[in-house]
């Protein structure tokens, strides 16, 4: 089934668990990240920057995804993910995008909540979710870097009175993770987290998942991450096998010789983060 954000992590707040938001960088990928959610039992969010929107297109996004999930029997979300822009907003949600990420960190609270809730009226009249961000993650997310200093912790009750103010289907927050991190791990704040889980009903969100340690996410599902962001990993492991295969490959055979191995790469990443946000052992029924 095609879903939307909310029932995706009203989903995994039954289930003590968290949903997987993986950034599909082109059309390629898309029904391997699917499948991996099919075999694993588990929902999928499957998130797209504006730019790769407009790459491959909105319309034919949400149409191929659609599909998948129907045929399939998955349930998928299909997420605009950092959308600063009211008109790409608009042209995601009239297209069947089942969510979008409006990002209004880097603006001042009241104004990031005035936008906020512009998007949440527009959104929630045609059935699709939204998630926001407060406080500022560090790290590079298409081309633009928010060195150490510009970083920003998300403050508990500013998160509460947001959460509030806009009613937004899920919170983004900065917590130490960063974007584009892979060749390192990241020191969770686990406490800060804590206290903005303990006084904001909202879902909670992680950014730059690739930067998580493993043994950090029971604890991160513990304290209300609801979706969790997986896109870094993907595109580094996609791009690592393209060069490799399509390096040995003669230039006359068929291209899925060099793509199905890309896919498969991603695939298995998919399954293997699936099984940890599944959270199984400690599931409460
Ligand atoms: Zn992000």
């Amino acid at each position: 089934m095609y879903i939307n954000l909310k029932e995706a992590t009203e989903k995994a707040e039954r289930l003590n668990c968290t949903i997987g938001a993986f950034n599909a960088h082109n059309l390629e990928m898309l029904p391997s990240m699917i499948d991996a959610a099919k075999e694993a039992g588990s929902p999928i969010i499957i998130q797209t920057s504006v730019d790769t929107a407009k790459y491959i297109g909105y319309k034919t996004l949400v149409t191929v995804t659609k599909s998948i999930a129907n045929s399939e029997m998955v349930d998928v979300v299909l997420h605009l993910d950092h959308a600063k822009d009211f008109n790409d907003i608009k042209n995601a949600i009239d297209a069947g995008y089942s969510s979008v990420m409006f990002d209004g960190s880097s603006l001042p609270l009241k104004e990031n909540i005035m936008k906020t809730k512009a998007v949440v009226d527009y959104a929630h009249k045609r059935g699709t979710s939204v998630e926001a961000e407060l406080g500022i993650i560090g790290g590079t997310e298409e081309g633009i870097t928010i060195d150490g200093s510009e970083v920003k912790y998300t403050d508990p009750y500013d998160a509460k009175y947001f959460a509030e103010a806009t009613n937004v289907d899920a919170l983004a927050v900065a917590i130490g993770t960063n974007h584009g991190q892979f060749k390192s791990k990241t020191n969770v704040n686990i406490p800060l987290l804590a206290e903005i889980n303990e006084i904001v009903e909202t879902p909670l969100v992680v950014h730059g998942g690739t930067g998580v340690k493993e043994e950090d996410v029971p604890e991160l599902i513990d304290n209300g991450i609801r979706k969790f962001n997986v896109g870094t990993e993907l595109l580094v492991t996609w791009t690592e096998t393209a060069k490799k295969y399509f390096g040995e490959t003669k230039v006359n055979k068929s291209l899925r010789h060099n793509i199905i191995p890309c896919n498969e790469a991603v695939k298995n990443i998919v399954a293997h983060k699936i099984n940890l946000f599944m959270n199984k052992e400690r599931v409460k029924i």
